[in-house]
């Protein structure tokens, strides 16, 4: 039988787990061996010690997977990405793998509410050498949006936005978003597949948090598929992340 979100068939618990996360591919062996061949071995030293100690931690299912981070790390090269933005931190997974892939005079403003999960990796970051790329504002970030929205030097001023934060606020920060990425630019949007829930049954037990947000993402996934100013791709990468492009 095929394994469900990262549980064995005999429910123990797979080996990705460790690190808190749930595969939306069928089979959990598959995802074991795409980490293992073309992940982990390539994985830089300082991201792989920010995940271990990340793994350690009590909301560790909260972080960024390693293939998640490889992708993001690739595409940020392919778009030659130099000025972005992070909402949601965490322990800075996602932020490190942007760093590493930044130019030298790269910025990324990166907001989370919560300060001391960043202090948990600031100093690998730091020992990485790309800290000075980092300009990290702690607080909820939609009225720094609204400040920078005033703000007409802001506008189309940014390569690569990554959105992972309070799901219920997605659609207030496309709306702003779409204004502050330059046009050819892209947004991320991530867990728009949110564990699998979008297409439960109605009676299916999912945990309250995921019942309550469910909702939220799937009205984010029905206004980016028509917003006529994005070109989008749904995929299945971490828990589904949709690329948006702006194209006006
Ligand atoms: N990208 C991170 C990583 O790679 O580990 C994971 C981010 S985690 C899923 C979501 C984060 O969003 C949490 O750290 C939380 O504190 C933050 N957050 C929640 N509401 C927020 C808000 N209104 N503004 C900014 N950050 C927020
Ligand atoms: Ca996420």
């Amino acid at each position: 039988m095929a394994a469900v979100n990262g549980a064995g068939s005999d429910n123990q618990p797979a080996k990705h787990q460790e690190v808190g996360h749930k595969s939306l591919l069928q089979s959990d062996a598959l995802y074991q061996y795409i980490l293992e061949t073309s992940v982990y071995p390539r994985e830089p030293e300082p991201m792989k010690e920010l995940r271990e100690v990340t793994a350690k931690h009590p909301w560790n299912l909260m972080t960024t997977s390693a293939d998640e981070g490889q992708f993001l790390n690739m595409l940020l090269k392919l778009i030659n990405a130099k000025n972005t933005m992070e909402i949601g931190v965490y322990t800075g997974y996602s932020l490190l793998s942007t760093a590493l892939a930044l130019p030298d005079d790269g910025k990324i403003l990166a907001m989370d509410i919560n300060r001391e999960n960043y202090e948990i990796g600031l100093p690998i970051i730091q020992k990485a050498g790309v800290a000075h790329k980092i300009d990290f504002r702690e607080g909820p970030a939609l009225p720094v949006l609204d400040q920078m929205i005033e703000d007409k030097k802001f506008h189309g001023s940014f390569d690569f936005i990554f959105v992972d934060a309070d799901k219920d606020n997605y659609l207030n920060y496309h709306k702003r978003l779409i204004d502050l990425v330059k046009i050819g630019g892209v947004i991320g949007y991530d867990n728009t597949l949110w564990n699998g829930s979008l297409v439960a049954p109605p009676d299916a037990p999912l945990r309250k948090y995921v019942r309550y947000y469910r909702d939220f993402v799937l009205e984010l996934n029905k206004a980016l598929a028509v917003d006529p100013r994005i070109e989008i791709c749904q995929l299945p990468v971490g828990d589904g992340i949709t690329l948006c492009r702006r194209i006006s």
